[in-house]
């Protein structure tokens, strides 16, 4: 096989050349990082579970005709995808307190907010993702002010799916984080949902009992982020079994008194 050029490496995923000139490869990995990769593990079987909720995710959101960079999932870590130009810009979306508002604004964890929040960090680990106003983001050119508005039109739809498509199985969207990426075909450029939504963006609750389905898990020492992310994916009909754990192929031995 015809070994494929390596592009980039993030924290969660490695980019690879795609077979056509447009397109690009996703691989996800297992590894976690926090607070900015200060905290760092490997969790087995985060990937293949955070490729198969985004797929889900980007595939319904293209049939709504939202566009995406997603075009296929290839296997079971991997994704053929829109090769696009990052927007450098984290879009965060919160409708309910948790994370960094709470700390910005004195407010309570879980405490309804009184409208969806939009809120824009300039993409940059070294500076820390710092929170940016809309003025930044077209005075340093970042986005133009159309692209802009883009942007917060299509959050505002993917927020209203997403909230939708959590509350059906019992989840709570709490907050969550995208990115954009611009487009280019001939002379034209437009701007599409790119990266990723998994629990690895997204704050995730069960609704009646607050139990976290997502990466707080990981940065708070939880319990086990394989298992959350699994609760996900089986609510959301991706997997069958419980714990996400193949049956056993061969007869248990069950023990008898
Ligand atoms: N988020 C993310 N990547 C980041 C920062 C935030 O995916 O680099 C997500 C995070 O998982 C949460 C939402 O964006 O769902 C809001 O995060 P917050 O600003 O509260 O920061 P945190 O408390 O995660 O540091």
């Amino acid at each position: 096989m015809k070994s494929r050029k390596r592009l980039y490496e993030g924290k969660a995923k490695i980019l690879y050349e795609g077979p056509d000139s447009d397109t690009l490869i996703v691989h996800f990995k297992d590894d976690a990082t926090a607070y900015n990769a200060q905290k760092k593990a490997v969790i087995d079987g985060k990937g293949v579970l955070n490729n198969r909720i985004s797929e889900l995710i980007f595939q319904r959101l293209n049939d709504l005709g939202l566009p995406t960079h997603f075009i296929k999932r290839l296997n079971m870590r991997e994704q053929l995808i829109h090769k696009v130009e990052i927007i450098p810009l984290e879009v965060i979306v919160r409708n309910v307190a948790a994370g960094s508002i709470c700390k910005m604004l004195g407010l309570t964890e879980g405490e309804a907010l009184p409208r969806s929040i939009i809120e824009f960090c300039y993409k940059d680990d070294k500076l820390g993702d710092p929170l940016i106003s809309e003025e930044h983001i077209t005075a340093f050119g970042w986005a133009s002010p159309q692209e802009l508005d883009d942007i917060i039109a299509m959050t505002t739809r993917i927020n209203d799916f997403l909230s939708g498509l959590f509350s059906a199985v019992g989840i709570r969207l709490v907050d969550f984080k995208i990115e954009f990426g611009r487009q280019y075909d001939g002379d034209m450029v437009r701007v599409i949902l790119a990266d990723e939504i998994s629990p690895d963006s997204c704050r995730l609750w069960d609704m009646k009992t607050d139990q976290k389905f997502d990466k707080d898990i990981f940065r708070r020492d939880l319990g086990d982020l394989v298992e959350g992310y699994s609760e996900v994916a089986r609510r959301l009909g991706i997997l069958k079994e419980p714990n996400g754990k193949p049956k056993p192929s061969k007869p248990v031995l069950v023990k008898s008194d």
